[in-house]
């Protein structure tokens, strides 16, 4: 079996991503996030989105100061790039907006970091061939939102194409994989009970490793390098209640968004990774991982 290379990231958002518009897990959860990094000794990259960048400047430069990366995730958790399934009163931003937008989205974090963010994820994993090609126009060196459940086919980091950044091509940016278990038989029509996300809590850091071996072995036989990059959110790590009233109305998020969010979500996190330590992992940055990518 190759060697593992294990992607952290924290996507910094509003609670229950697009749920509420709260940042109860941010402020709450980060100081937690960055002691158990400390203690197993990992780097992870944070993605921040502009508005909570903006908002609480000094928790971006507690992980800046604690040797992690700082990236962007958008302005306001809103669809930047293409989505994959329809959410009420969300629509994605026009692709001639998205360069505007991630431009304004990158300076909110640089006025919180200090310097300029250098990788990416969209919210919910959303992309888009107008997305990679502003990143890849503002500097930034790695992307890490490709989902492999629903694309399927890139197993491994790649240099997306201009043309379709699901395609390998000649951009400089490098996009991360956020893996999935291939070796699931799918019965979602997104293929969303192949994804790693968010069986660490769901179920148990156990369960999730179950799938990561599996996806090192089906990688490893394609002769494909393996590396995981995962998604967490500083909400799972609190409790979250139920329903948000707010505005207009009451949102109920769908049960296995809140499930065990608190105490046990940061139990198995910190088992997930012991039990990639176990295996020999090494932690790397997203900004790292495309520095030593070529
Ligand atoms: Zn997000």
């Amino acid at each position: 079996m190759s060697d593992i290379t294990v992607v952290l990231g924290f996507d910094m958002e509003t609670d229950v991503g697009s749920w509420s518009p709260y940042y109860e897990g941010i402020q709450d959860a980060t100081p937690r996030l960055l002691n158990l990094l400390v203690q197993r000794d990992a780097t992870a990259t944070f993605f921040f989105t502009g508005d909570s960048a903006r908002r609480f400047p000094h928790i971006v430069q507690d992980v800046d100061a604690e040797g992690h990366e700082v990236g962007c995730h958008s302005l306001y958790h809103e669809t930047v790039g293409d989505p994959l399934f329809e959410i009420p009163g969300v629509e994605p931003l026009l692709p001639e907006e998205v360069p505007l937008r991630l431009q304004r989205a990158t300076e909110w974090v640089a006025e919180a970091l200090g310097s300029t963010p250098v990788s990416f994820r969209c919210p919910r994993l959303w992309a888009s061939t107008a997305v990679l090609n502003a990143l890849e126009d503002l500097g930034y060196v790695a992307d890490a939102s490709y989902p492999l459940y629903y694309y399927e086919e890139r197993l491994a980091p790649y240099h997306p194409s201009r043309d379709d950044w699901t395609q390998v091509g000649d951009m400089r940016i490098l996009e991360i994989p956020n893996f999935a278990d291939m070796t699931v038989d799918s019965t979602d029509p997104y293929g969303r009970d192949r994804d790693q996300w968010p069986l660490f809590r769901t179920e148990s850091a156990e369960a999730l490793l179950e799938h990561i071996d599996a996806f090192a072995k089906y990688a490893d036989d394609r002769g494909e390098p393996v590396v995981l990059c995962f998604y967490f959110h500083p909400w799972e790590f609190i409790d979250v209640p139920a329903s948000y009233t707010y505005g207009e109305g009451t949102v109920v998020p769908d049960p296995f968004l809140v499930k065990n969010c608190g105490d046990y979500a940061f139990e198995q996190l910190g088992e997930l990774m012991k039990g990639l330590a176990a295996r020999g992992a090494s932690f790397s940055t997203a900004r790292d991982l495309a520095a030593e990518w070529d």
